[in-house]
């Protein structure tokens, strides 16, 4: 049975406050002990810069949710102005915007950021990496998120988990792939590390704004393109001139989202109010793959039964096939950067480890369900 909209939004604070209790999460709040007393009654203004196109579903949304939560937690203490991608600054310059104090938080993700940080995209997503609940694991429960605060202090910058796309689907093809060689001189829209996996197996990663992609594979300037799930894809119409929908998003197994504050300006916040907006970041961070999770099984239902996509899995061959080309590319990602081989070495040991309970736990329960 579904609960209403008001319902379940409802329902995540208790879901929230349950998990603050759990044993093996003792988040400590992060009180320097400078914070000016708490009934200050002082009025703190915000803007928030984002990466996402104004009113994006689900992320641009969640900005907005943010903001209202702070403001209503706060009494009205607290108000934070949310900028889509390029309102205030250009989407990419976020992360620059907040660091030099120009805004005082910003919305993303960690992997687009990889050029600054080289150890970035493991606290997004890597191929063949965690999914949603294994990297929440690790960033509250697993010592991801001490790592993740060290990649952002040289920048001034403290990160906070704010979302998850979960588990996205391959993309969208015009011809069949049965074996890896399918991929060969493939042009397909692939952005990050999932990219270098494609051209190291022989197929060509094209770049291509969210605005042209339809036109681009319409036009045939792209043969595929990845983008997020049914949800975001349909809206995307790609179903209207692809004929197969491969899954699984082998590049992107559970893209983690965030928010990113500039240090001084939350250290000069009176510690309750740090606290709320920690809190605040924790809620949206659930409530955003929960959304993601709710509308999927809606578009995927749509996609199937009203415009009869052809939902198709990625072959053992070919996945095996990208899975080694993903040790090399991660490989070379981090041979010139101690940091990122550290956070590598963390994630990779902390993946082995979840995935032997995962094994016998999630899969086995799920393969009673579909056997
Ligand atoms: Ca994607």
């Amino acid at each position: 049975m579904f609960m209403k909209r008001g319902e379940f939004v409802k329902s995540l604070t208790l879901v929230g406050a349950t998990a603050a209790l759990t044993a093996g999460c003792r988040p400590k709040p992060e009180n320097t002990g400078k914070s000016p007393a708490i009934h200050s009654g002082k009025k703190y203004r915000w803007k928030m810069v984002t990466t996402w196109p104004p009113g994006f579903p689900v992320l641009g949304e969640s900005c907005e949710m943010l903001a209202k939560w702070v403001k209503t937690m706060s009494g009205g203490r607290m108000e934070i102005k949310v900028y889509g991608g390029g309102e205030l600054v250009p989407p990419l310059e976020a992360f620059e915007t907040v660091s030099n104090g120009s805004a005082q938080i910003g919305s993303g993700s960690p992997y687009y950021w990889a050029g600054k940080i080289p150890a970035a995209p493991f606290f997004a997503t890597v191929p063949f990496g965690m999914n949603a609940q294994q990297m929440n694991t690790w960033i509250y429960c697993g010592g991801g998120y001490e790592l993740w605060k060290e990649a952002y202090a040289p920048f001034n910058l403290v990160p906070f988990a704010g979302g998850n796309s979960g588990v996205q689907m391959g993309g969208w093809y015009n011809k069949e792939l049965n074996t890896l060689q399918d991929f060969k001189g493939l042009k397909i829209r692939m952005p990050g590390i999932g990219g270098k996996v494609i051209e190291k197996i022989g197929g060509s990663a094209i770049l291509v704004a969210g605005g042209e992609l339809y036109t681009s594979l319409e036009r045939g300037v792209i043969d595929a393109t990845e983008w997020i799930g049914p949800y975001h894809d349909h809206r995307m119409g790609f179903h209207k001139i692809a004929d197969y929908y491969y899954t699984p998003g082998w590049h992107e197994p559970g893209t983690l989202l965030e928010f990113f504050v500039n240090k001084e300006k939350l250290e000069s916040l009176p510690s309750d109010l740090q606290m709320i907006i920690e809190t605040a970041c924790a809620r949206i961070n659930q409530w955003v793959l929960l959304e993601f999770e709710a509308q999927n099984r809606i578009f995927l239902k749509k996609l199937q039964e009203e415009h009869n996509v052809d939902v198709r899995l990625f072959s053992l061959e070919i996945l095996q096939g990208l899975r080694s080309a993903t040790e090399e590319v991660l490989q070379d990602m981090v041979a010139d950067d101690a940091f990122a081989n550290t956070v590598y070495q963390a994630y990779r040991q902390f993946q082995k480890e979840i995935n032997a309970w995962s094994n016998i736990s999630e899969r086995q329960y799920f393969s009673l369900l579909n056997p």
